[in-house]
């Protein structure tokens, strides 16, 4: 398989823009390859500029529940061009994707839709301020809410410290407002609100998605709706990952959890650049223009993407068993990859939840970013490899999360497991 085109592509990437790359994940950094540049996208398969076709485990990181190139997300998307590509006034494409999400979520009453997963986790946060009358913020190691200032920390020494920024260009004054807890660890949040009297949020992945998928307790999550009712402090749910890919009516559905806010993104823009972010009417009310809490877009509730998001929360909602569906294929992927693994003396940790799957080359379960962090980095990277040399397409980090789509077939699960069973055989005789 010649990937030279692709080379070349990065070489002269990389002296435009930083790293060859608008958005560092893609750079293969941490396996250590160079990153293939994408011709086009077929269902459940990618094709590279070199012409090599693989199996996509990446899914654009997660909106693209129905493959490439959906047929009626297509349509919906060439429709609405025909129309106009964006007029800054209200349009009825805004109330009709609107009206799905308070459908199918029954913590939201009301819905903002912004252009991205960060901007609707953002402008949360602000109003969860602007709400409660509060600054601080917890948030949990581990857990990724895109990359606005006071969201971009990480651990300190150990949990419930006042968190220091993770980059440079992130003035500490920001970052003093957000305090650290241990996911799944409800000590470490009970530690955060006796430090402080003045959190406005706890905000929260249910499912964690970006340190590998590790999914919240129940009891965790039950205990933390207690502890920020207790302390005046409003729950937001991060769904931007999970939304309408773990299920359909959200993790609180699954969960009996019900939070405050929820943000989402990915799915709900059907692969166009979407973000939401909902909650009772009684918090959404301090929203500007209704209430003060000021948020604002251009481009906001684009109707070529609120047609692209219709689409695919229809289609999702007409097909009401398919996250189930998606939800056994994808666990006999990773519980074939574990069989192939262990045939091989190598102990595979995995999980599912709806099109999700998650896996980690560790002894031990994992319940935090701690624990993640314990995984072999090594033996991921060389697994990556020599996935990609056999065609199958999978997140270029351990910290990511799987995703398949309905044009993932049963057949395409089981070359997948069989070209696993080899690529451990490899790596373990080599
Ligand atoms: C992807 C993601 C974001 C950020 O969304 P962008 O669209 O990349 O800005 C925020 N939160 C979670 C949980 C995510 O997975």
């Amino acid at each position: 398989m010649s990937t030279e085109a692709s080379k070349k592509a990065f070489e002269e990437a990389q002296g435009l823009i930083p790293g060859g790359v608008d958005s560092p994940v893609r750079a293969f950094k941490s396996v250590g390859g160079t990153p293939l540049f994408i011709q086009e996208g077929q269902g459940g398969y990618l094709i590279d500029i070199d012409g090599n076709k693989y199996v996509d485990y990446v899914q654009s990181w997660g909106p693209l529940i129905f493959g490439h190139r959906d047929e009626s997300i297509e349509n919906a998307i060439i429709d609405a061009v025909k129309h106009g590509l964006s007029f800054g006034a209200p349009t009825l494409a805004e109330t009709e994707l609107a009206k799905l999400v308070v459908e199918l979520f029954d913590s939201i009453d009301k819905v903002r839709f912004v252009s991205s997963g960060t901007e609707a986790v953002m402008s949360a946060i602000r109003l969860a301020r602007g709400y409660t009358g509060r600054d601080d913020i917890v948030k949990f190691t581990g857990c990724y809410h895109g990359h606005s200032d006071s969201l971009l920390v990480e651990a300190g020494s150990g949990a419930a410290t006042f968190g220091n920024p993770s980059s440079p260009g992130v003035p500490a004054d920001f970052t003093k407002h957000t305090l650290l807890a241990e996911y799944n660890n409800i000590e470490s949040v009970k530690k955060c609100f006796a430090d402080s009297s003045n959190i406005a949020c706890v905000i929260i992945e249910p499912i964690a998605g970006n340190m590998g998928l590790v999914p919240a307790d129940k009891e965790f999550l039950h205990e933390l709706r207690e502890l920020c009712d207790a302390n005046g402090a409003l729950l937001i749910f991060d769904e931007v990952m999970s939304g309408f890919r773990a299920t359909l009516r959200g993790a609180e559905s699954i969960t009996g959890v019900t939070p405050d806010i929820v943000t989402l993104g990915k799915v709900i823009g059907g692969g166009m650049p979407v973000g939401a972010f909902g909650a009772r009417a009684e918090i959404m009310a301090k929203l500007s223009p209704e209430g003060p809490v000021y948020q604002a877009g251009t481009l906001s509730g684009n109707p070529v993407a609120m047609a692209a998001g219709y689409a695919a929360l229809t289609k999702l909602k007409q097909n009401s068993r398919v996250i189930d569906v998606l939800n056994s294929r994808a666990a006999r992927l990773v519980e074939g990859m574990q069989t192939a693994a262990k045939e091989c003396g190598i102990t595979m940790q995995i999980d599912t939840r709806g099109s999700m799957f998650g896996f980690f080359f560790n002894e031990n379960p994992v319940k935090n970013f701690h624990d993640a962090t314990q995984s072999d980095a090594k033996l991921f990277a060389k697994f990556h490899a020599g996935m990609l040399q056999e065609g199958y397409y999978f997140a270029c980090s351990l910290y990511e999360t799987g995703f398949i789509s309905t044009a993932t077939t049963d057949t395409m699960i089981e070359e997948t497991i069989s070209a696993s069973a080899r690529v451990f055989k490899e790596i373990t005789n080599g």
